[in-house]
């Protein structure tokens, strides 16, 4: 049975989606707690009785989700396949994994001291990482490819044991940002322990560049989220989309909702996207660049700012990284921040760009 008039082929899709995301290179858990922000959006959907258009793609290890209200069917499918096909296109030049060449990877495996030519918007991203990872006192940091790949949770196999302690000292080397230079050619590294990862930043950037397209198409009204990190533009139907953000403990239940409308990206890092127990210990795959193990101090980092998706995303990770300690330094780069702690104690910043609505518990 349709929920309600206008969204009876969103429905099926939701349930179709449902289905198949057990096959996909994630825990359990993620795979259905990346859903709700799909959820959240479809109750909003029906209480408008608007017609949207919803489709789903699978790039860069997450369902993206497409929403796209107030235009006809046709023009929204075709800018939802060009949107998708630019976030693919960003997820080859960026990513540290698979078989396909690409200039990140070529850095990664240049001799030191050699000077690698980056493309120019891996150059400009490597340039805001930089930035970002002074701002943040390396919280965040593009040079954690290393012991990325050490720890190996993006890797096809989720690990099920924690690396050595030589091989973290060993790879730990290489996590500054120190050993990178700059010349007019391009970049070196000092270091072959020194290698990039935008993992933390490049759904982001996907993120805006899925919206740059879909406006470029004429579509003023829609919603790209990538398995919980989003970018809302617009509004639904003349009201707030209507976004729920997921508890990062309890199954199927929501921390509570925003409403978002103009141009509102929200990104959230947690320990419950991937991660494995090891001797009743949960890893997890954001890293601590102090330490190289798993950062312990949160269980869900949300970072709420305006427009720039790409920066909430570095932000994320941060807070995800330095905890509660870290939401004034958010602030005063005119982000908002809601924590979840290790001990799920919620913490929010005083800025507020989205009033947030927390669920009954
Ligand atoms: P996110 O889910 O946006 O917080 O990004 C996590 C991903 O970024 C991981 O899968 C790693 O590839 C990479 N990463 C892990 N820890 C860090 C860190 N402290 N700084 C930058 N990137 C990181
Ligand atoms: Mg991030």
């Amino acid at each position: 049975m349709p929920l309600c008039d206008g969204v009876r082929v969103s429905w099926l899709r939701f349930e179709f989606i449902f289905l198949v995301a057990p096959s996909f290179s994630m825990n359990s858990v993620s795979r259905l707690f990346f859903l709700l922000p799909a959820c959240m959006l479809l109750l909003a959907a029906c209480s408008n009785q608007s017609q949207d258009v919803r489709e789903s793609r699978f790039i860069m290890g997450t369902l993206v989700q497409f929403t796209i209200s107030g235009v006809e069917e046709g023009m929204a499918l075709e800018a939802i396949r060009a949107a998708a096909a630019e976030m693919q296109r960003i997820e080859d030049v960026f990513t540290i994994y698979g078989t396909q060449a690409n200039a990140v990877k070529a850095f990664n495996a240049s001799v030191p001291g050699e000077v690698v030519a980056l493309p120019g918007e891996v150059d400009s991203l490597l340039k805001t990482s930089i930035e970002v990872a002074q701002q943040s006192g390396d919280a965040f940091t593009p040079v954690i490819g290393s012991l990325s790949i050490l720890w190996g949770f993006s890797l096809p196999e989720v690990p099920v044991a924690p690396p050595s302690e030589l091989d973290i000292v060993t790879a730990l080397i290489g996590v500054d940002t120190q050993m990178l230079v700059h010349e007019s050619k391009g970049w070196k590294r000092l270091n072959s322990q020194t290698q990039l990862d935008f993992g933390a930043i490049a759904k982001g950037y996907a993120i805006d560049r899925g919206i740059a397209v879909l406006r470029e198409h004429g579509i003023g009204n829609a919603i790209v989220d990538a398995g919980g990190d989003l970018r809302a533009i617009g509004d639904h139907a003349g009201k707030p989309w209507r976004i729920g953000l997921r508890h990062p403990r309890k199954e199927g239940a929501t921390l509570g909702w925003f409403e978002a409308s103009g141009d509102i990206s929200i990104v959230t890092s947690g320990d419950y996207e991937r991660f494995f127990l090891y001797q009743g210990k949960r890893y997890q795959h954001i890293l601590d660049p102090q330490s190289g193990m798993p950062a312990e101090r949160s269980s869900s980092a949300t970072v709420i700012s305006v427009a720039n998706a790409t920066i909430a995303d570095a932000w994320s990770t941060a807070l995800f990284v330095s905890g509660a300690e870290g939401l004034p330094l958010l602030e005063s780069r005119g982000m908002q921040g809601l924590l979840v702690d290790a001990d799920g104690q919620m913490h929010a910043s005083k800025l507020t760009i989205l009033p947030f609505h927390p669920s009954a518990q």
